[in-house]
């Protein structure tokens, strides 16, 4: 694993890359990013944010959301992933929000995962972009980016990757972090085809530099 140090050097250099970087799901209340983010499950955002607003114009509100028959919820999600599943969570997360939580979506990360649909890594993008409060999210990108660079260990699970996060990144940089490491995984160190021949990161990066070995062989 690279050091707090080296952690920091490499996440400046995405900093520049990506200083745009944030949140891409369309919402316009807690509430709607909430919606957005359980729909947003083995799904991609541009997925989501194509049937997000019809859905948001129908149902706006957790009331709306709860009374909502589930099929029309189900209409209007069937582009996205999973989408009979999402629609039953979304139905009973807006109940859940009505009945336990006066209809407000809660800030703590232990009652936002007691909500139907709602895992950490969700409930992370709700406290950091509906609330400002400090967490790292980690996705695909966020998972991928952090072994390629062995910014965390090869084997860590989730938890572990962000756990490790936490602990080498200053907390008032999480959620920008969050945010840079998911842009820099989606569109320059992709899955498929990273661009290490003009990565920045090149010279510190192992997965990166046995890449450019294989491409000259
Ligand atoms: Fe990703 Fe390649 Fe850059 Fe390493 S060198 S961070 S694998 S794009």
């Amino acid at each position: 694993m690279i050091s707090k140090e080296k952690t920091m050097t490499a996440l400046e250099k995405m900093y520049e890359m990506f200083p745009e970087a944030e949140g891409e799901l369309v919402s316009d209340s807690p509430f709607q990013l909430l919606i957005a983010v359980i729909l947003s499950a083995q799904a991609t955002d541009v997925s989501v944010n194509k049937a997000t607003p019809a859905l948001f114009e129908a149902f706006p509100t957790p009331e709306k959301m709860a009374e909502a028959p589930l099929e029309e919820i189900t209409d209007k999600i069937r582009t996205i992933g999973l989408y009979r599943n999402k629609a039953k969570n979304v139905k009973a997360c807006a109940e859940q929000l009505l009945e336990r939580f006066n209809g407000e979506v809660p800030q703590t990360r232990e009652d936002l995962v007691s909500l139907p649909g709602v895992g950490r890594k969700t409930a992370n993008v709700v406290m950091g972009d509906a609330f400002g409060i400090p967490a790292i999210a980690v996705d695909t990108h966020v998972e991928r980016v952090s072994k390629r660079l062995r910014i965390c260990k090869l084997k860590a699970n989730v938890s572990e990757v962000e756990e490790t996060l936490m602990r080498k990144v200053p907390e008032e940089l999480w959620i920008k972090t969050h945010h840079t490491m998911i842009f820099f995984g989606r569109y320059h160190c992709t899955a498929r085809a990273p661009k290490c021949d003009v990565c920045p990161l090149l010279d510190m990066c192992q997965d990166g530099k046995e890449r450019m070995k294989e491409k000259t062989k």
